[in-house]
């Protein structure tokens, strides 16, 4: 069996093309939804994410702007400038980029960003209303997975799935999003981490299995039943012989397991293609809140 390619760029842009309609519909009430990227320092990962918000914003008319600190910034200096986005009418959405530099406090930095503009579901509050099964903003990560599975037409509804990661931006709040008794959710959800003991028992066992580990090709083959729905979250850049530079790849062994799988998602143009859409979904939300809509 070869499995059916689960298409991110196709979906992006299908939500794309929803949120498009939104924004237009914004427009005629004078609303722009408007997100804040918040970057101290210049992390070489988050610029690059940056850029990609950036783009995505110009693609869908979500405006932006960056509020950029010094590395050196204090702690008092990103409080001040979250406090003044908060306050800022025409700002629908913050998203605090991390790893912030290693004397700032990243956990009281994100519960100070307020929870209607809290648009990649980072602040405390957001992630226990999450696991609670109250309204908030999923961060996006996570968020794009279970798009990426409802409108690939693999609802997790009834399905096991099992997560191999439980980071907080990702494994968790999946977990937290699956197993709510939702549409497109109510999951039976399985996580797997470093103190797992045989984590391909479990893998082997999963419907749909999720790949956020960060490490290139972690699920193998072997761990993979036949006719599983494979999310492979993972972006990794490991060494390419063929051209002498670093190439991207997933979490996933995708050439072996793409012959065991029944869908799967590619890396890039997988889970990576839909994130972005997801952040500008919540931000078009959360204009669509403060504009009373
Ligand atoms: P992370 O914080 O490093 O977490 C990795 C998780 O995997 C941890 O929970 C760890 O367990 C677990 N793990 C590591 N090795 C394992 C193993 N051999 N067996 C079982 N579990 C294992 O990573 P993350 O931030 O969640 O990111 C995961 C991947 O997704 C990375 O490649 C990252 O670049 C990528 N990512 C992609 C997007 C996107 O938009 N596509 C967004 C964010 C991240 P412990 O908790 O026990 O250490």
């Amino acid at each position: 069996m070869t499995a059916e390619i689960i298409d991110g760029k196709k979906i992006a842009a299908e939500i794309q093309a929803e949120l498009k309609q939104r924004i237009a519909n914004l427009q005629k009430k004078g609303v722009t939804p408007k997100i804040v990227p918040v970057l101290v320092g210049e992390d070489p990962a988050s610029l690059s994410y940056l850029r990609g918000i950036t783009r995505t914003c110009g693609e869908v008319g979500v405006a932006t702007e960056t509020a950029k600190l010094p590395a050196d910034a204090t702690q008092q200096d990103l409080l001040k400038k979250i406090d003044e986005l908060n306050k800022d009418h025409n700002v629908h959405g913050i998203l605090l980029f991390l790893p912030l530099p290693k004397h700032l406090n990243a956990l009281e930095a994100e519960s100070a960003i307020s929870p209607a503009k809290d648009v990649d579901g980072t602040n405390p509050i957001s992630a226990g209303k999450l696991l609670l099964g109250e309204e908030t903003f999923f961060p996006s990560t996570p968020y794009g997975v279970k798009e990426l599975l409802v409108r690939s037409g693999h609802s997790p509804e009834g399905k096991h799935v099992v997560i191999v990661g439980r980071s907080n931006i990702v494994g968790k709040p999946l977990m937290g999003i699956l197993v709510q008794k939702d549409k497109g959710a109510n999951a039976t959800v399985t996580v797997c981490h470093t103190g797992t003991k045989d984590t391909a028992a479990f893998t082997r066992q999963a419907d749909i299995l999720v790949a956020a580990v960060g490490k290139a090709k972690a699920i193998t083959a072997d761990m993979v039943r036949e006719g599983t729905v494979v999310i492979d979250v993972g972006v990794n850049f490991i060494p390419d012989p063929a051209t002498g530079k670093n190439k991207q790849v997933g979490d996933v062994d995708f050439e072996a397991v793409k012959e065991k799988a029944a869908a799967i998602t590619p890396v890039p143009g997988g889970t990576g293609a839909v994130t972005s859409t997801m952040l500008m979904a919540n931000t078009v939300r959360a204009a669509e809140a403060a504009a009373g809509t």
